[in-house]
């Protein structure tokens, strides 16, 4: 779960690390208000889960709250990365001496987390981590000590920061790490961390994400969950604890287990079919999880045909075949739905869909062909 920057800069705060004032606004006149309590130039920011808001126009300066509430009702227009902007940020203005990139990450490659750090800070990160990998630190991280002081301070010197500059940035740098080790991130990213031109070190921007699989113990974390962009069918999922990635295709897959789930979307493709989804009904036997699972798939307008694929292990075909009717009950579903069962119970899962007047098939090839025959068939 991503973080907006006014939260991230709240666990910054709670943390010790320096950010410049700021007040979030939904309106014009609030962003005016905001900066009138600031006093001076403010930098009206735009907050949506997307980086680069510089450079598609939702980061701007303004002198005075007149100006201030003119650049907001601009910024409140805008869509960035395809997400509509709702909130901004109204902050102090600094002026800035250099610009640093720095991250605390999940380095899945050397199974560690790492510290980024880079003299080639701001708004080009990427295009930096392209063209010249080279000028980018990378310090892996010791999950028995964390990030040590001296550690910090040598990282901060060898992107060329002396004296207490260096002591600065390496002062935040460990108190970024203690905000990535408690709140269970994904990720905390500075970028920029300025100098200011009084000699200050200041985080400008912060992006931290959040593991999901440790949201559990953070319920403050959950609280500051923004559905706003978020679809129904996600919604749905989380609440009824499937895993659910929803996708650009038009067949919907119902599967039991992320093994299988996989193949299937594997096997779609493998057949010239695009998966609309991936969804893990998990290995109970539980009715209503197939419920949950086909209201998820209807809210998606794209799918053209639905896919069942079920193993049956622990999972008993019988209750799938009876959650698909319950299903049917309550939901309208107008597109066609293709069914594969094989293992526990197949043969009374059959009997019970055969009730309704729906078939199932046993070899996963054939329901696969099955479903995108009957999405190109609802196409025309
Ligand atoms: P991002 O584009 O989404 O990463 O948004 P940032 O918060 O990083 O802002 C983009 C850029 O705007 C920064 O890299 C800075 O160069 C600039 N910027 C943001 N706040 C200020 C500020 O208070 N003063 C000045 N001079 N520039 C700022
Ligand atoms: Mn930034």
């Amino acid at each position: 779960m991503n973080l907006h920057e006014y939260q991230a800069k709240e666990l910054f705060q709670r943390a010790g690390i320096p950010v410049a004032q700021g007040i979030v606004a939904t309106t014009p006149a609030e962003a005016r208000a905001a900066a009138q309590r600031i006093g001076g130039a403010v930098v009206v920011k735009a907050q949506v889960h997307s980086g680069g808001r510089g450079k598609a126009g939702g980061v701007k300066l303004a002198q005075t709250p007149e100006e201030a509430e003119e650049k907001t009702r601009a910024i409140l227009q805008l869509s960035i990365q395809g997400l509509p902007v709702r909130k901004v940020l109204v902050t102090s203005a600094v002026d800035i001496a250099s610009e640093t990139y720095a991250a605390i990450l999940v380095d899945r490659a050397v199974k560690q987390p790492i510290l980024m750090l880079s003299a080639a800070g701001g708004i080009d990160i990427e295009e930096t981590a392209h063209t010249n990998p080279g000028a980018i630190l990378r310090i892996p991280i010791d999950l028995t000590t964390g990030l040590l002081p001296w550690q910090a301070r040598s990282a901060a010197q060898r992107i060329g920061k002396k004296g207490k500059e260096a002591l600065a940035m390496a002062d935040m740098l460990v108190r970024l790490y203690q905000v990535f080790w408690s709140e269970d991130a994904s990720l905390a990213e500075i970028n920029p961390l300025v100098i200011t031109k009084d000699g200050e070190a200041l985080a400008l921007d912060a992006k931290v994400s959040i593991d999901d699989n440790a949201l559990f113990r953070h319920d403050d974390l959950e609280a500051m969950r923004d559905t706003a962009d978020e679809t129904a069918g996600s919604i749905l999922a989380r609440q009824k604890g499937l895993s659910y990635v929803p996708l650009d295709g038009d067949i919907g897959c119902v599967v039991n287990g992320a093994g299988l789930a996989m193949a299937t979307m594997d096997l779609v493709q493998f057949y010239g079919g695009k998966p609309a989804n991936f969804l893990d009904i998990g290995g109970s036997s539980n009715p209503e999880k197939v419920v949950a699972a086909l209201k998820i798939i209807t809210t998606d307008s794209t799918v053209k045909a639905i896919l069942f694929n079920i193993f049956g292990g622990i999972t008993r075909c019988d209750d799938v075949a009876r959650g698909i009717l319950t299903a049917l009950d309550q939901l309208t579903i107008d597109v066609p739905l293709v069914i594969r069962l094989t293992g526990t119970n197949e043969d009374l899962a059959r009997k019970i869909l055969a009730e309704k007047g729906l078939t199932a098939t046993t070899s996963m090839d054939e329901g696969v062909q099955a479903a995108i025959a009957a999405a190109r068939g609802g196409a025309q």
